[in-house]
């Protein structure tokens, strides 16, 4: 893998800014940097482009560890909770305790607001092409597909993953539309320019070089295409603000050890990169709110006698990421975790 410096030409921020694009919070894993990438980190943030070995096979290893992650836990995670491997969309405050197929319709819920708030809907007959970067087993891709007779094409680390997306897509009658592969978001197998809709759903929050990740969806939009992404993100900091709290980061690498997280960013890191790459209609909402009650409902589930022999089967990684789950409540109710969506358009 190359490396996964953030090209300076992509940022022209204000000084504390530039310094947290090329320090490990938007650059590197955190998953407790061993001291080779400590060196790495202070080299670049003094500008150096050089990029030690030993960062090169971290990211490589990230990239092993989401792959191994998701070919083990998403069998569990379909059986137990469907095609979608994200959060679902409530309203504020709703008390109303939902069946399990209310949760399956607050994940569907999740696409359409998205796709609403980017104005998407509105645009729907322009929306012909698609890619999802990050796409799980695809069940974005096959209702967006559906929803707008569009062509898509899914890209993930896990072959597992692409297997199952393709096996359901030929099962639903929608291999002439939908197609998954093995690929790297920070390195896609396209060519500039040609997707109407760049779609990442809960993806952004494993990538390591959140400016290449963001400069490779602005490169295969089309001009005038929209760009979505969904993610996890930290809380915004505040004017001066260096860095999170350290209960706030330690609280953060506990779940990204479990999770094969990177470091974090704020949604407010996503806009200045959007913005240094002059893309428009540039926008972003804070729904941590909105998906309040989607973790105590996944918890709730795992404890089930069939949750817990489904988790029991599955293996060390699903139990891992079950016993992490509380940990994202509390990131919530503490407001360091916050769930954003930002979104723009690729100038014509
Ligand atoms: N968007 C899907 C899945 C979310 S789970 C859904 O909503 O159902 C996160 C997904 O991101 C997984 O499919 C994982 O393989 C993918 N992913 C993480 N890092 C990636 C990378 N560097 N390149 C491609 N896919 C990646």
């Amino acid at each position: 893998m190359k490396a996964t410096l953030a090209p300076s030409s992509l940022i022209s921020l204000p000084r504390h800014k530039v310094s947290s694009l090329r320090s490990p919070s938007l650059l590197l894993q955190s998953q407790r940097p061993s001291s080779a990438l400590m060196t790495t980190t202070t080299a670049a943030s003094r500008g150096s482009v050089a990029v030690t070995a030993a960062a090169t096979s971290s990211v490589e290893a990230l990239r092993e560890g989401i792959a191994e992650f998701y070919n083990e836990t998403s069998g569990l995670w379909e059986e137990i909770w469907g095609d979608h491997m994200h959060h679902g969309f409530y309203d504020p405050d709703s008390s109303v305790q939902l069946s399990d197929s209310g949760h399956r319709e607050a994940q569907i819920r999740m696409i359409e607001e998205s796709l609403r708030f980017a104005g998407v809907t509105e645009e729907e007959k322009k929306i012909k092409r698609v890619v999802d970067v990050g796409c799980g087993i695809g069940g974005s891709s096959r209702y967006i597909a559906s929803k707008f007779g569009a062509e898509c094409i899914g890209i993930t680390l896990s072959p597992v993953q692409a297997k199952r997306a393709n096996d359901l897509a030929t099962a639903q009658s929608l291999s002439h539309k939908v197609s998954f592969q093995v690929a790297d978001a920070l390195e896609q197998p396209f060519e500039d320019g040609i997707f109407d809709l760049v779609w990442s759903m809960e993806s952004g929050e494993h990538m390591p070089d959140k400016a290449k990740f963001v400069k490779e969806l602005v490169r295969v939009a089309a001009p005038g295409g929209r760009i979505i992404i969904v993610t996890w993100c930290h809380r915004n900091l505040s004017q001066g603000e260096e860095a999170l709290q350290p209960w706030e980061q330690n609280l953060l690498d506990r779940i990204c050890k479990t999770f094969y997280l990177p470091a974090w960013c704020s949604t407010s890191d996503y806009v200045d990169l959007l913005q240094s790459l002059s893309l428009q209609d540039i926008k972003c909402a804070d729904w941590s709110e909105n998906v309040a009650p989607f973790w105590p409902a996944v918890i709730r589930t795992a404890l089930t006698w069939k949750g817990l022999v489904s988790l029991l089967r599955s293996g060390m990684k699903s139990i891992k990421g079950a016993l992490t789950m509380p940990l994202m409540i509390e990131g919530y109710k503490k407001g360091v975790i916050k769930f954003g969506i930002i979104t723009c358009q690729k100038p014509l």
